[in-house]
């Protein structure tokens, strides 16, 4: 069989070589290679060839070379917890995007001592370098030996598996785990294996099912590697919206509200205030009609909607009113529906472009909700076009031109732009979901967007383009979206008249740029590390005294700030100027403003940057200068290119 090397050499192999003794009679053998693409699916080096292929070697350098290694150092760091407490008891350990867990059914929680001994084991189980070996059972055998070794979480997720399909396990030394693979050829193919921290965790999630014990850990080639990451860990902990939101009392969340929703304090709301303001008025220049809708509506509504159906357990119970039933809303896309059909349309009307700063409420459970970014209300910036399918390219282009300027203005500058296409189970004709995924395309490139696809990723009711944004510690979130709907106009029986003066269905476009507002702050606290730009900052400058000789001036000089549109604050407090420095940086307040009595005399104010920067003694007219430079510098306008 012909076996090649992708963008590599190729060769005839002996049908059932290994996919490692393929690689090193090509010369491409090396200890780096963790695991092979073959045609696409990642395999184990110890996977027999059978038929020509493309091979491809993962190293650590990619997302899938990465998974393996995180996936076999926990299966390391499980087989070290077995030797150490062989009642713990087994259950799942995914890799995540820079380490990996294991969750296990122990008595109690694992202490800190536990860690470095089970550490220390992982270590030594790496020394012994040991084969990791593949195999296949039936299912009624793979239930039989788990049943055996007593690992009965293991035998449950067994018995949830399809019948007939065969089921694997990977074993290294006497440690067993069930698991798909791929693995790593031996233990001794990670570098250092981390444990971070320890966690309880609910079996399946489900707060109803036993607590389990979850270890985190990472694991890297290198010690170094291992440092630079508990380093980025430490920042990361640092910028933890949790953490900065109260630090700078900007939000909370507390029990006697309930579990999700978020408190906006008035410096947090301040914040907002300004994220809504900009986003409102660029709406409106961008050719959007802004609406509100209630937080309720009939039941009704929402089976007409489908979401009685197909989105029930995400949604809050109904509640009965005056024999009616009436729903708290999960979304905002039914009541721009109705806007839209309380008058007849014409082909001319269209595109109509409602948005919305929408509050929604989902049912979310209390052990996957996460300060802001997962809540139970929250405020999504949604908007739905409905526009004729000739146009909807232009259409789509514009909100990718008007996403991308919106991310931008808030300080990201690095995207991951997603496709997604027809999903198995879908509904609307193949013609139309050509005619959209072309659009979606064509509007992709039409502004050279460079993206992944995603197939099958898309909705059930069309597909969609999704945009993650990069932060400023390298993580991606996902926040806008994009996507194409047949389904709702459908049920909603929407129509315009067109040109040839019959009824059409017009098509609709769901779209949020932030995603909800909630977790896009959270985002942009992390992001910023709590010291957001001046334009977006609660507080932009805080104007100090050095003893109450300048009182007066301080409040003149506050008084002309706040004319000029700026939000200053005095600090008059009989305090050494020093620790209202220390204070006015730990708020993380853009600007602090001295005044001594020189500076009074001259008119002018001593300038400090909050990273301790001393930008010296400037007038009042300077300082407005300079603050009227960094809000406008950030805040561009958004130039029209349609
Ligand atoms: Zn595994
Ligand atoms: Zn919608």
């Amino acid at each position: 069989m012909k076996i090649s090397v992708k963008d590599g050499p190729s060769a005839d192999i002996r049908t059932g070589e290994t996919v490692g003794d393929a690689l090193s009679e090509l010369g491409i053998a090396s200890l780096d290679i963790l695991a092979a693409k073959v045609d696409g699916a990642v395999v184990d080096l110890s996977r027999p060839l059978s038929a020509n292929s493309i091979v491809e070697p993962l190293r650590f350098d990619s997302s899938e070379g990465r998974e393996v290694y995180r996936h076999s150092s926990t299966h390391i760091m499980a087989q070290a917890v077995k030797e150490l407490f062989p009642s713990a008891q087994l259950t799942i350990g995914p890799a995540l995007e820079d380490s990996f867990y294991y969750d296990f059914a122990f008595e109690r929680p694992f202490t800190p001592e536990d860690l470095e001994r089970i550490e220390e084991r992982a270590a030594e189980i790496i020394k012994r370098n040991l084969t990791i070996t593949r195999r296949e059972f039936s299912k009624q055998d793979a239930i039989d030996f788990f049943k055996a070794r007593g690992e009965h979480y293991k035998v449950e997720l067994i018995q949830g598996f399809p019948d007939g399909e065969p089921i694997t396990a990977y074993t290294q030394g006497d440690f067993v785990d069930l698991c798909r693979g791929p693995h790593l050829p031996t233990t001794g193919s990670i570098g250092t294996i981390k444990l971070l921290n320890t966690a309880g965790a609910y079996w399946r999630g489900d707060e109803r099912n036993p607590m389990l014990q979850r270890i985190y850990g990472t694991s890297f080639p290198t010690s170094e590697e291992v440092d630079a990451y508990l380093a980025r860990l430490e920042e990361i902990k640092r910028r933890d919206h949790r953490r900065v939101g109260k630090e700078l009392d900007l939000i909370s969340i507390q029990d006697e509200i309930g579990p999700g929703l978020v408190l906006w304090h008035p410096k947090g709301a301040a914040v907002r205030l300004l994220i809504e303001n900009f986003w409102r008025e660029q709406h409106i220049r961008d050719g959007y009609q802004l609406v509100y809708s209630p937080h309720t509506a009939r039941l009704d509504l929402w089976k007409t909607s489908g979401h009685l159906e197909y989105y029930r357990e995400n949604m809050f119970p109904s509640m009965k009113l005056e024999g009616s039933e009436y729903q708290l809303k999960p979304m905002n896309c039914p009541y721009h529906i109705m806007i839209y059909q309380s008058h007849l349309r014409s082909y001319r009307d269209l595109p109509i472009r409602y948005g919305e700063l929408g509050t929604v409420y989902r049912y979310e459970r209390t052990g996957v909700l996460h300060g802001l970014m997962r809540v139970r209300g929250f405020t999504q910036d949604d908007a739905h076009l409905f526009c004729r399918p000739d146009q909807m390219e232009q259409e789509v282009s514009r909100v990718l031109d008007f996403t991308f300027f919106v991310l931008r203005t808030f300080g990201f500058h690095q995207f991951e732009v997603f496709l997604s296409t027809r999903p198995k189970e879908s509904v609307g004709g193949d013609e139309h979901w050509t005619l959209a995924t072309s659009a979606l395309e064509a509007a992709l490139k039409s502004r050279n967007i460079s993206f992944h696809l995603d197939l099958g990723g898309g909705a059930f009711y069309g597909p969609k383009i999704d945009i993650k944004i990069k932060d400023a510690l390298g993580r991606s979130w996902q926040c806008s979206t994009v996507q194409v709907d047949f389904n709702n106009p459908e049920r909603f029986e929407l129509s315009y008249i067109g040109e040839d003066g019959k009824a059409h269905r017009p098509i609709m476009i769901h779209r949020a740029l932030m995603g909800s507002i909630e977790r896009f702050f959270g985002i942009l606290i992390e992001h910023y590390g709590g010291a957001f730009p001046t334009w977006l900052a609660p507080v932009q400058a805080v104007v100090m005294n050095i003893t109450d000789h300048q009182r007066d001036y301080i409040a003149a000089v506050v008084a002309q700030l706040k004319a000029a549109g700026f939000r200053a604050e005095a600090d008059l407090r009989n305090e050494k100027i020093g620790f209202k420095i220390r204070e006015a940086e730990k708020a993380k307040v853009p600007f602090m403003l001295v005044a001594g009595n020189r500076e009074m005399q001259d008119g002018t104010l001593s300038v400090r940057g909050r990273s301790g920067s001393n930008i010296g003694n400037k007038t009042v007219a300077e300082v407005l200068d300079l603050l009227q430079t960094e809000v406008t510098h950030a805040q561009q306008d958004f130039h029209h290119t349609h």
